[in-house]
This record gives structure tokens, sequence and C-alpha cells, in this order.
């Protein structure tokens, strides 16, 4: 089955003249896939991971996750699945300033009613996973804009989501901590999470299964990147 799918897709943004952020996309992302979206500035990547996201609803088409249409769900609905179904890596961080990282990365899990124990251990082991764990108990301001970074993904991971939605995930990193981002991803990808990617990085967007090009808010080709799935 599909984890995501869009069907004909597209989002309008009316300022003065209208803007197609996005122009009659579909797409189909199997359960379980890597999929990496690439794309000139502009060309509607954001809009796009914002809409599978559930952060935003479409102008027209069907935006499906995990088997919901998007547009059909109520607010508490969407809530639940962006905190449990996806988790989403925003270039910003969205960091609680006054939370220390293990706090931070801690924190999703009480959608779901975990026991604070559990919640801790959790958060401890997916820190030290993203080379954190001697910095648990920095706030967001006692850390660099990598460290940072590496809080959130942390805390995108924290609840095993079936779907990892990571924009520019490693654009901060330097290259032994973005090796180990990547490879964080690939562990996921292993155990059956899919993996969604937005970079500008050719090198990153070729750990992915195939790469969806972006242009002018259409996919301009889907380039299969063969043997990828083999490698393990
Ligand atoms: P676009 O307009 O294509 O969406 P972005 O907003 O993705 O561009 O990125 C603008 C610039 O910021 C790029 O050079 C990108 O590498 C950098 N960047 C994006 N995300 C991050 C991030 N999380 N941390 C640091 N730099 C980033
Ligand atoms: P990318 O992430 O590839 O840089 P975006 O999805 O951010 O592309 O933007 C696609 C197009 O939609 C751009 O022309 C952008 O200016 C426009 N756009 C994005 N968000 C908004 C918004 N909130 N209001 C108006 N226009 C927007």
């Amino acid at each position: 089955g599909s984890a995501v799918r869009l069907e004909n897709v597209r989002k309008t943004y009316q300022l003065g003249e209208p803007v197609h952020a996005l122009d009659g996309v579909s797409l189909d992302v199997p359960r379980g896939s890597y999929t990496a979206i690439m794309g000139p500035s502009g060309s509607g990547k954001s809009t796009l991971m914002n809409l599978v996201g559930c952060l935003d609803t479409p102008t027209e088409g069907t935006v499906v996750v995990d088997g919901a249409d998007v547009a059909q769900l109520g607010d508490r609905e969407r809530t639940r699945l962006r905190g449990t179904t996806v988790g989403f890596v925003f270039q910003t961080f969205n960091l609680m300033p006054r939370l220390n990282a293990l706090e931070n990365v801690a924190l999703p899990q009480l959608f779901r009613g975990v026991d604070r124990e559990t919640r801790r251990d959790r958060a401890r082991d997916l820190l030290e996973r993203v080379g954190l764990g001697d910095r648990a108990d920095h706030l967001p301001n006692e850390l660099s804009g990598g460290q940072r970074q590496r809080v959130a993904l942390a805390r995108a991971l924290v609840n095993d989501p079936a779907i990892v939605l990571a924009d520019e995930p490693s654009g901060n990193l330097d290259t032994d901590t973005e090796a180990d981002v990547l490879d964080l991803f690939a562990e996921f990808h292993d155990a059956g999470t899919t993996m969604i990617v937005v970079t500008h990085e050719r090198h990153v967007a070729e750990r992915a299964e195939r790469i969806v090009h972006l242009l002018d808010g259409k996919i301009e080709r889907i380039e299969p990147l063969e043997g990828r799935a083999a490698d393990g």
C-alpha cells in the first residue's frame, strides 16, 4: 500500500497574482520506501512537505497519509497524525527554549501516554544515536546550530513514526555528523520507516531509492536510483 498518495494536488497562494506553489502533482510513496525531493528554490518542496505533514491542506486534489484523506480529518485527528504517524523535522527546528535537549526529545511521547521513565530512556537513546548523549541537559540556546538540528531529528524519530519527513536535515552539519544522521535514516529505513527527505545536496539524495525532481510546482521527473534498495 501507499504511505502517502497525492492526486492532482494544486496549492495556490493568492497574493494579487495567484501563485501555484504546486500545480497538478500526483505522487505515490510506497510504504517503507526512501524518497528524496530536489528542485530549485521556489519549486514547491516546502509546500509539498507541509501538505504531507498535515500542516496545510491543498487548494485542489487529494492528499492521503497512512490511508487517511487529510482534508477529511478533524483538527484532533490531524494533530494526532502529526504527533505519532508522521515525524517532521522542520528547517527551523521548533525546539522549546525552556526545555533541555532530553526534555525536547521526550516531549512527543506525551501524545501516546508513555510513562515518564520510558520517555526519558527512549529520549536518551535517541540523543546518543545522534551523538548528543553528553548534551542531554543543555538548553537549545546552549547548543550549536548543528546540535539543535540533531535534537530536532531525535525528537522527530522518538515515537518511531511510520513516516519521517525531513526538510534539509543535514543543511547545517559537518561531514562526520551528516554521515551519522544519514546512517540513522538508513537504519530507520531498514526497519521499515518511510523516509521523505528534501535536500539541495545530490549526495544526500543519493542515499534514497529515488529522487523526485520538482520544477515550477510540477514533477519534472522521477529518477530511480538503481541498486540502492539492494545495498541494504
Ligand atoms: P528553498 O528556497 O529552496 O526552500 P531553503 O529554505 O530550503 O531554500 O534553504 C535556503 C538555504 O538555507 C539553503 O542554502 C539551505 O542549504 C539552507 N538551509 C536549509 N535548511 C537549513 C537548516 N535546517 N539549517 C541550516 N541551513 C539550512
Ligand atoms: P521551495 O521549498 O521549493 O523553495 P516553496 O514550496 O517554499 O518552494 O514555494 C513555492 C512557491 O510558493 C514559491 O513561489 C513561493 O514564493 C510560494 N509560496 C510559498 N509559501 C507561500 C505563502 N505562504 N504565501 C504566498 N506564497 C507562497
